[in-house]
C-alpha cells in the first residue's frame, strides 16, 4: 500500500495545466493568468500633487503670491513665475515650475499671498511619473493569481479581459444501490446521496465546474454507460463501489473502457480504498462511498490535481503546528488524519477532535476545519504539538458577533 505523498505525486505527475481562455476582467477573479502583462504606459501618468495644497519653487521663499487654481484632473501648460504659488488638489499635474507641494494645513493664506509655516524641500508630496510601474515592465507575470489587487492593477493598464487557464469541469458519479437522491425521504435500507452534494460543493470550492452525474446502480452496464458519460469532461470523480465488496464494479469497469489503474488503496484513516486512473487521457478519482472518507481523500487527492490543472503553483493546504486540547492516540497502523475544530488564540492553533471517529459520521466533519495528522502508534497529550493540516480559513474569522 503506498502513502499519501506517494499518490499525490503518481497523481501530480500524470495531470497538467488545462488550456486557456479569455474571461472579463469582471469575472477573473480567483483565476490564474496565463499571458505576462506589460505596462503600456507610466503610472502615474505624470507628476501628480498627493496632497491638497499649493504648489511652487522651493527657491521661491516662504512667502508667495498666490496664482491660480488647478482641481484634481486639471494641467497647466502656463509657468509658474518664480515667487508665486498655484493652489492645487490631490490628483492635479505638477505646472511647469514648480518642484513641491505644501499640505493646505502647513499655511496660512492673507488675500493672495501665501505664508508657509514648515520646512519645504523639493520633490515633497509629488507622486513622479512612472514610479508605480513603467511602460513595458513586466507587471504580472504569466501563473500569478488574480486576486483583488491584481484585478485593480489589470484595469490601470487598461485590460477589460485577460487570458486565464480553464476551470475544469468535473463529472461526479455516485454508485450504489442504496442510494435515494436528495429531496427524498429513506426508508430503513436506503442512504440520500450526499456525495454528490458535497463533493460538488468541494469542486467549487476548488474553483472546478461540477458536472453532477446523479447515481448509478451497482450495475454493469448503468455504471459502465455513466463512466462514458464522465470521461467527457476534464475529470471524473466517483464514489463508492471500489473497495472489495461482490458489487465494487468501479475498477474493473474502468479497465474495460481501456483504463489504467495507477494505484489502488493509499495507507490513511479514513479513504484506505481510493483508486486513480487514467482513462482514455481523462483523470479519474474513484473515492470511497463512505463520505466522510469520500471527503478527506478529496482533501488529499482531487484538490491538489484541480489546482495544478487550473494553473495553480500552490497545491496543498498548509499544514501548521496545533497545541492539543486533550489527548489523542493512533494505535493503528495507517496516518489517522483526525478531524479537529482549530481555534486561533494567544496567536496559537489550538486543536480539539470532534469527537467519535467513525467514518460514517458526516457530523464528525460538520464542526470540523482541519485534520490532524497522527503517524501510526503516536501517543500525545493534552498540550503537546500536533501537525494539522488547514482545511479552511473559518478560525481566524474574527470573534462573533453577538
Ligand atoms: P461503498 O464504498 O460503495 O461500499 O460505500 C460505503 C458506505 O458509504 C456505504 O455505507 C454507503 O451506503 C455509503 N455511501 C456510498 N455512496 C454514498 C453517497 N453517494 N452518499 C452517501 N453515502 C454513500
Ligand atoms: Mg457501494
Amino acid at each position: 500500500m503506498i502513502s499519501i505523498e506517494e499518490a499525490q505525486g503518481i497523481i501530480l505527475s500524470a495531470v497538467s495545466p488545462l488550456t486557456t481562455e479569455e474571461v472579463p476582467l469582471h469575472a477573473a477573479f480567483g483565476r490564474v493568468v496565463a499571458e505576462d502583462l506589460n505596462a503600456p504606459w507610466d503610472i502615474p501618468m505624470a507628476d501628480y500633487s498627493a496632497m491638497d495644497g499649493y504648489t511652487f519653487a522651493v527657491t521661491s521663499g516662504l512667502d508667495l503670491k498666490i496664482d491660480g487654481f488647478l482641481p484634481a484632473g486639471a494641467t497647466r501648460s502656463t509657468p509658474v513665475p518664480p515667487g508665486s504659488a498655484v493652489k492645487i488638489m490631490t490628483g492635479a499635474v505638477i505646472p511647469p515650475g514648480c518642484d513641491t507641494v505644501i499640505p493646505v494645513e502647513e499655511t496660512e493664506v492673507h488675500g493672495d499671498r501665501l505664508l508657509i509655516n514648515s520646512e519645504v524641500r523639493e520633490g515633497l508630496h509629488i507622486r513622479l511619473r512612472g514610479e508605480d510601474v513603467m511602460k513595458g515592465d513586466l507587471v504580472i507575470p504569466a501563473g500569478t493569481l488574480l486576486r483583488p489587487a491584481e484585478i485593480g492593477m489589470l484595469a490601470s493598464l487598461g485590460r477589460t479581459a485577460v487570458q486565464v487557464v480553464r476551470r475544469p469541469k468535473a463529472a461526479v458519479l455516485s454508485t450504489g444501490d442504496e442510494l435515494i437522491e436528495a429531496g427524498m425521504a429513506p426508508v430503513p435500507g436506503q442512504v440520500v446521496n450526499s456525495n454528490s452534494y458535497s463533493i460538488s460543493a468541494h469542486l467549487l470550492d476548488s474553483g472546478a465546474v461540477p458536472l453532477p452525474l446523479g447515481i448509478a446502480r451497482d450495475d454493469r452496464e448503468v455504471t459502465l454507460g455513466k463512466l462514458k458519460e464522465g470521461l467527457a469532461a476534464d475529470l471524473l470523480i466517483t464514489t463508492g463501489g471500489v473497495s472489495v465488496g461482490d458489487r465494487d464494479l468501479v475498477k474493473e469497469l474502468l479497465i474495460e473502457l481501456g483504463g489504467e489503474i495507477r494505484f489502488w488503496q493509499v495507507s490513511m484513516k479514513p479513504g484506505k480504498p481510493v483508486a486513480f486512473a487514467m482513462v482514455r487521457g481523462t483523470p479519474v478519482f474513484a473515492l470511497p462511498g463512505n463520505p466522510v472518507a469520500a471527503m478527506v481523500s478529496f482533501e488529499q487527492f482531487v484538490r491538489p490535481a484541480i489546482l495544478k490543472m487550473s494553473g495553480h503553483t500552490r497545491l496543498f493546504r498548509p499544514i501548521v503546528k496545533a497545541v492539543l486540547r486533550e489527548a489523542v492516540t493512533n494505535p493503528g497502523k495507517r496516518p489517522h488524519l483526525v478531524r479537529g475544530t482549530v481555534e486561533l488564540s494567544g496567536g496559537r492553533y489550538h486543536v480539539v477532535s470532534t469527537g467519535n471517529q467513525s467514518s460514517g459520521r458526516i457530523s464528525s466533519l460538520t464542526r470540523s476545519n482541519g485534520l490532524m495528522v497522527l503517524p501510526p502508534d503516536a501517543s500525545l497529550a493534552a498540550g503537546d504539538d500536533v501537525d494539522v493540516q488547514l482545511l479552511d480559513r473559518s478560525f481566524e474569522m474574527g470573534p462573533r458577533t453577538p
